[in-house]
């Protein structure tokens, strides 16, 4: 199966709904260690695509990324908005093809991920969006490399990314405002952990809806 950017409006959209369908519990997240304007600054970059999605779903898939990433950096703001910039930038550099296979997409996102383990300074374990964004790009290229159809991999990345958000909670956040609170940070999920989780879900739940049965 191949995809093209033409999927990008509909999407764009879920992730909106999903947005303000979660925006209390993410905003009392950030308000328990940051500084409560997460899901503020993620509603500003949704509404920066929505206004573009027309344009981006014309786009090759690298313009489509370049032209979302430019967007999230430039609408959102706060360290989240540099960083889903990066993720976007970061794909969009890695992206030769016009339509994307699973094992195309598996690559194109590790090195998205990659870019943002650089901007951010940051590793697995430090209580951030990478706690989901890393198993999940692992989980990708695995069931790319195994040949697993979409719909298995659409399932394993939905419990690598509900486990690496659910993971946060325990961990000590060592970068971003959280980290101001050293221990008093543990016990609490990680707001960027739970948005990443929240729309990577939503993206792959609306795939798995189109797969033909
Ligand atoms: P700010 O921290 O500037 O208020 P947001 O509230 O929008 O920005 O985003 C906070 C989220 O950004 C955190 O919950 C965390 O997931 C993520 N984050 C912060 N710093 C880093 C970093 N260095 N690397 C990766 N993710 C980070
Ligand atoms: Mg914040």
């Amino acid at each position: 199966m191949k995809f093209t950017p033409s999927l990008l409006p509909n999407l764009i959209q879920l992730i909106a709904n999903v947005l303000v369908q979660n925006t209390e519990e993410v905003a009392a997240l950030d308000q328990a260690i940051g500084d409560g304007d997460h899901m503020v600054n993620l509603q500003r970059g949704i509404n920066g695509l929505l206004a573009e999605s027309a344009g981006i779903a014309q786009l090759d898939w690298a313009a489509a990324f370049k032209k979302i990433g430019m967007t999230l950096m430039t609408a959102m703001g706060g360290a989240s908005g540099s960083l889903y910039g990066t993720l976007f930038i970061g794909m969009s550099k890695a992206t030769k093809q016009s339509e994307l296979t699973l094992p195309d997409f598996a690559e194109i996102f590790s090195e998205g991920v990659q870019a943002v383990k650089q901007r951010g300074k940051a590793a697995a374990g430090e209580k951030t969006m990478l706690d989901v964004l890393i198993p999940v790009a692992e989980r990708l290229r695995k069931g790319a490399l195994a040949s697993m159809t979409l719909a298995e991999v659409i399932s394993d990345i939905t419990s690598a990314a509900i486990a690496g958000m659910e993971s946060t909670r325990d961990m000590v956040a060592t970068k971003g405002r959280a980290s101001f609170l050293e221990e008093r940070s543990r016990g609490h999920i990680d707001p960027g952990a739970r948005t990443c989780q929240l729309i990577i879900c939503v993206i792959v739940n609306e795939l798995a809806a189109q797969l033909p049965t």
